[in-house]
Order: structure tokens, then sequence, then C-alpha cells
């Protein structure tokens, strides 16, 4: 029988031309996952950093799936790419943290901001797994509103240097390359992004977030940056453009992890389905129950809208790709990108919720396969723009600029 990814990539096939090349990636996708899922659930019981994840994607060549074929990787257009994602949320969106953070926060800003040197010296080793990147934006005092970050830099000579902190980063102390933002020294304007080596002196992982709710197996960190060198070949974009490289960024990782969202709601609807069609209370099985069958619906219903919207975000990304600056395009896959992770991400919340239900109260130990999900999947409306900031951010694009609840 067909699976839920075999349906996707079939209907992807028809929205664009899939090339023999896609169907290799998404084979070893399929095979990459497979062989994730039983030391990623053991990861999750230790409450530990799945360093399985990256071993698993550079044996099957994964790492660099969007990055450009001139720089090593797959070149996966954003449709495709989305479909991966997708597939690794059926394991878990502790799996689709690394991978998004690594490829779409990380790879594409880098390839979509660096300069060709940069891109040459780092972006081909993202492709190989050898850099593995982070997103350093968030800190203590500036999460839903950046612009109010408090990081600092300065220059000297041929080198910048940074001063602050940064809270809730993930692959924060895995990552050896991050993308770090900052503003010039008693400036609150002239955001600028840098590429950090971790092994630069004053860089330090101060904390790893081991008392969440979910999540644990992606790695969650405070970091601090004491005096850390920057040398000004690695600055991303021009300095000062940094709230468009971050913007840029978010753009890219709310497909993924909308799209690693749909995954978490096909796998809540395959495990409905086995356990209602094989556990049997008030003398039939409970799939039989009418009060069951609109569980059932709710994750069904769920999975194909949000599925639909995850795809069409996709190829608006790419309609605007294609123009790389044509604002009009880039504004509408912005806008639809934001509306795609807040629908995608609650409809995961709300589908592993009836999922948890369905279980009854195995659902509620942490040993069922679907317990994991609603844990996990909270997180998603919070990280990468929370619900209310998605929420402002749509009505503004209905109700126009006037309306913009800050700026
Ligand atoms: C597990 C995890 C991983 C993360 N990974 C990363 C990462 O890799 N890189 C990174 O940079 N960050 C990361 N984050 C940080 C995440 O992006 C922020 O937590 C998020 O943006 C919200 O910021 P905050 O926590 O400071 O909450 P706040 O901004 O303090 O928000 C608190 C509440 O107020 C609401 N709120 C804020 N402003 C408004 C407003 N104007 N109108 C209405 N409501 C408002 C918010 O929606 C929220 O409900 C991660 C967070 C978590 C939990």
């Amino acid at each position: 029988m067909e699976t839920l990814f075999e349906r996707s990539v079939a209907d992807a096939s028809k929205l664009v031309k899939l090339t023999d090349d896609d169907y290799a990636l998404f084979q070893r996708t399929d095979e990459a996952c497979n062989e994730l899922l039983v030391p990623e659930f053991e990861k999750y019981m230790e409450r530990k950093f799945d360093d399985n994840v990256p071993e698993v994607l550079k044996k099957y060549n994964l790492m660099g799936v969007p990055i450009s074929k001139k720089y090593g990787g797959s070149g996966a257009r954003p449709l495709v790419h989305a479909l991966t994602l997708e597939r690794f949320g059926q394991v878990g969106l502790g799996v689709v943290t690394f991978v998004d953070v690594h490829q779409a926060l990380g790879s594409l800003t880098l390839q979509e901001w660096g300069s060709e040197e940069l891109k040459q010296r780092y972006l081909t080793k993202a492709a190989t797994g050898e850099v593995v990147l982070a997103y350093a934006l968030t800190e203590p005092e500036a999460g839903s509103d950046p612009a109010s970050l408090k990081t600092q830099y300065r220059k000297d000579g041929d080198n910048y240097y940074l001063n602050g902190s940064k809270y809730l980063i993930s692959n924060g102390s895995v990552a050896n390359r991050l993308i770090v933002f900052a503003y010039p020294e008693g400036q609150t304007k002239g955001m600028t992004a840098f590429l950090v080596d971790a092994k630069e002196s004053g860089f330090a992982v101060d904390m790893k977030l081991e008392e969440k709710m979910g999540l644990f197996t992606s790695d969650t960190a405070m970091l601090s940056f004491t005096d850390v060198r920057v040398p000004k070949e690695d600055v991303i974009g021009e300095e000062g453009r940094g709230l468009a490289v971050a913007y840029s960024g978010l753009l890219n990782g709310r497909i993924g992890i909308a799209s690693g969202s749909i995954g978490v709601m096909e796998d809540c609807l395959n495990q409905v389905k086995e356990r209602v069609s094989s556990r049997t209370q008030h003398g039939k099985l409970i799939g039989k129950h009418q009060l069951i069958q609109r569980h059932v619906t709710k994750i069904a219903s769920n999975l194909e809208s949000s599925r639909w919207l995850v795809y069409h975000a996709a190829l608006k990304k790419e309609e605007y790709d294609n123009t790389k600056t044509d604002l009009g395009l880039r504004a509408e896959a912005d806008r639809i990108s934001a509306v795609a992770k807040y629908v995608a991400t609650r409809s995961a919340w709300d589908s592993a919720d009836s999922a948890v239900q369905c279980f009854g109260g195995f659902g509620y130990s942490i040993l069922s396969p679907v317990a994991k999900h609603l844990i996990d999947s909270r997180v998603a409306r919070i990280y990468e723009g929370t619900d209310e900031v998605m929420e402002l951010k749509i009505a503004s694009t209905v109700l126009g600029r006037d309306f913009e609840a800050y700026r």
C-alpha cells in the first residue's frame, strides 16, 4: 500500500516536474528516516541530543539538500526540500529542528547572502556535514522583537569583535559555525550578521537547556560572546543588512518547520489508524465508535489542509527565488510562509492532542508513539515566530501597513 510520503511525492509530481535526482533524494530520505527511528526514540527516552542524526544524514548525503549543486549540495528546489522535511517530521520534530536550522536558517542564509568566497569556504562544508550550522538571533531580552537585541560588535583593523549573549539556540552547542546577529557598539541600528567560528576564544556555551517540556533530542543552548573575533571576510551580506538577513532566514525556516509539522500529522494518523483498528472496547474496535472517528477525521483534515498550504508556500518561495529581485513576490512568499507555519504548527499540535486521546491512558505515557509528538509540537508554535507574531504579521498583510502592530 502507498505510504503517506509516497502519496505526497505523487502529489508534488503534479505540481512540479520531479527529476530522477529528486526521486533518488526521496529514496535516501526514506531510508535515513527508517534508520533514525529507533535511536531517536531511545535518545528521547534518555532526554539527550540525538547525535545519530548528523551521522545518518551524512551517510545518506542529506546534509546539503537545498544547497546548490555548485557548492556540493543536492540543489533541491523548495518543494522538494519541503518534502524531505515532511518525511523527517514523521520521525519527530527533534530531527526536523536540527535539519531545519542547519539547512533553512543556516545554509540557505549563507547561500542567499554570503560572498562567493564565504560560500566556497563554508557552504561546501555545510553540504558534506563537516560544517554544522546554528542561527543565533534570540537573546534573553530580545525574542519576538529581535530588533531590540543587545549583542554588539566593534571593528578593529580587518576583524570584528562580538560581545553579548544568545538564548535558546538550537544546535548551539553542536554547531561549529554560527550565524550571529549584533549591532555596532553603542548603536541600535545597523544590525549585521556574522559567521562565527565556535573555536574562537571568547565563545562559550554557558548552559544547555535540558529542563525542556519536550524536544529533548534537539540541542538548545545559551551562548556568550566575549570579544569573539570574526574576520571581515566572514560578515554575511553587507554590514548593516543583518535584519534583512535574519528575516530571510526565518522565511525559509518557517516553511521548513511547517513541512516538518506535516510529517508529525502523518505519523499521528498512521499511529491512530493502527491503534483504533486493533483495540476493542464496549465489544467493538474503538475505530468503529463514531466519536473516535471524529478524531480520525480531524487529524486527516488538519493534514490535508496544511499539506497543500505548505506546498503552496514552497512554490511561492521558488517563484521569488527565480527572480531574486521582485519585492512583490518576496512579500507574498513571506506572507504565505507565515500562514503555512501558523496553520501547520497549530494543526500538528491539535492532531497530536487527538492522537493522544485516541490512545487513551497509554497515550499519556511517554512510551506511546504519540505523546512525543504532543510535547514536541508545542514548541513549533513558539520558535521561528510565535503564534501571536504570525497573527500580527498576517493581519497586517490584510489590513495594510498602517495597521502594523509594531514598527
Ligand atoms: C526549543 C527552542 C529552540 C529555539 N531555537 C532558536 C534558535 O535556533 N535560534 C534563535 O534565534 N531562537 C531560537 N529560539 C527562540 C525563539 O525563537 C523565541 O523563544 C521566540 O521567538 C519567542 O521569544 P521569547 O521566548 O523571548 O518570548 P517573548 O518575545 O517574550 O514573548 C512572550 C509572549 O508574548 C507574546 N508577544 C511578544 N510580543 C508581542 C506583541 N507585539 N503582540 C502580542 N504578543 C506579543 C509572544 O507571542 C509570546 O506569547 C528557540 C526557542 C525554543 C523554545
